[in-house]
């Protein structure tokens, strides 16, 4: 039984639009969320890249931070991408002070981890449970997963490769249980795989139909 998905995508800051259209691609219904009540009406949510500390800020200004924290303590699959995985880190290096977690996954992200002076970096790079060969990983100011607790699943790291530099073995993908993050932006290289994997999730844990009647 397949009920009706519904997948958010955080609406606040970010690359919120090609997320909604690799969501969709992949037939489920996508839909942004900006409130409370929209966050209510999700079966699963994506959080897209964009800037950790602005959508921190804009959670809390929205009034979404608790109602979020406690929707993905309550096991609602989330897909966190850059900005994403960085708001759902149980730690942050290099974060701003003020800058507020949402936890779900237990793993310490460092923030704009691949260099101050290098904005950019393009890799391909094999990810754990995808078929038909290597994701092309697009990294934008770009976390690293710099420690992950034993209940997470590292999915992918930087290959060795003459200009991953200091990047090369870091973890760049990782699930636990129904939160999956990426370090890199599927969504920006037309590659709908990833968001085929998240929808996969979503459908196993799709809330049951309720009874008519
Ligand atoms: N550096 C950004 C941050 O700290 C993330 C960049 C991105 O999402 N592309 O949130």
């Amino acid at each position: 039984m397949t009920g009706l998905n519904t997948v958010g995508v955080l609406a606040l800051q970010g690359d919120v639009r090609e997320h909604l259209a690799a969501l969709t691609a992949c037939g489920v219904r996508a839909v942004p969320v900006r409130r409370p009540a929209e966050l209510d009406a999700v079966d699963a949510l994506v959080l897209p890249g964009g800037e950790s500390t602005t959508m921190s800020r804009l959670l809390e200004t929205f009034e979404l931070l608790e109602p979020l924290r406690r929707r993905i303590a309550d096991g609602m699959p989330t897909y966190g991408s850059c900005a994403g995985m960085i708001l759902l880190a149980r730690e942050v290096l290099d974060g701003r002070p003020d800058q507020r977690q949402l936890g779900g996954l237990d793993v310490v992200v460092r923030r704009n981890a691949f260099g101050r002076q290098v904005d950019s970096f393009e890799t391909d790079l094999e990810l754990a449970g995808l078929p038909d060969g290597p994701v092309h990983a697009v990294f934008i100011r770009a976390p690293w997963v710099e420690s992950a607790g034993s209940g997470v699943e590292v999915l992918a790291t930087v290959p060795r490769r003459p200009e991953a530099g200091a990047a090369e073995g870091r973890i760049v993908a990782v699930r636990q249980g129904m939160v999956l993050a990426t370090a890199f932006h599927p969504e920006l290289t037309g590659d709908g795989r990833v968001h085929r994997l998240f929808c996969d999730l979503v459908r196993g844990a799709a809330r049951p139909t309720r009874a008519v009647g």
